[in-house]
């Protein structure tokens, strides 16, 4: 899919205040600093539609973005979540962004699939599994997007995998659909592209 669109819509922190659901919509959450704005702008090809910020947990918003929202098209929306888990964010804000998530995550029967963003550098964290633990349990559909991954030579990106081979057979019977992908190289972009195509076309 080409991206011949991708417009800033709205940021809130009520899920209420969402656009419509009219249409399908693809969520983006990972820990802070998982590399989650540089990802977006790279999927749309725009340096500054999400905003990288060299201070983690400072997004508190859900952001809509309009993609392809033109004639001859189909049209759908791009969310950028609030990162999670970061240790020097105060716990108050922390559940702040817990309940804006699940808020938001329970309320969008038009959303397709949530991209769990995870930094491949790093081994399975429990607060990452137990987010998945719960989209699974609340039967949302996800997938896995491993982030930063050119800093890894092949052989490390088979132990990465391996270990969360490992980790996510304890909790889930499969292993989820799963992308390796890189802002910097854009290794995977069009991996990821494909699968929303495929997911807007059902
Ligand atoms: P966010 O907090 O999840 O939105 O993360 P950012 O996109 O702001 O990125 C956090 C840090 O990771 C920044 O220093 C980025 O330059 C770096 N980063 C993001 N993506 C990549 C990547 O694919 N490879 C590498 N090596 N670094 C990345």
């Amino acid at each position: 899919m080409k991206i011949h669109q991708a417009e800033f819509v709205i940021s809130n922190t009520d899920p209420a205040k969402c656009p419509k659901p009219d249409r399908p919509e693809y969520a983006f959450i990972g820990r802070s600093n998982v590399g989650k704005s540089s990802l977006i702008n790279r999927l749309v090809q725009r340096p500054d539609l999400a905003k990288t910020s060299g201070k983690p947990g400072k997004t508190q918003l859900i952001n809509h973005f309009r993609i392809n929202d033109l004639k001859g098209e189909t049209p759908w929306y791009l969310v950028d979540l609030p990162g999670f888990g970061f240790a020097k964010v105060p716990k108050t804000i922390r559940d702040q962004f817990a309940t804006i998530i699940t808020g938001y995550l329970t309320s969008r029967p038009n959303l397709q699939c949530i991209f769990v963003l995870i930094d491949m550098r790093i081994p399975p964290q429990k607060i990452d599994l137990d987010f998945m633990t719960r989209l699974g349990e609340a039967e949302l559909p996800f997938a896995m997007v491993f982030t930063k991954t050119e800093k890894l030579k092949s052989g490390g990106r088979q132990l990465a995998l391996e270990a969360y081979r490992e980790a996510m057979a304890e909790i889930f019977d499969t292993f989820p659909t799963y992308f390796v992908t890189s802002a910097v190289t854009g290794e995977g972009r069009d991996e990821v592209l494909t699968y929303i195509e495929e997911l807007n076309s059902e």
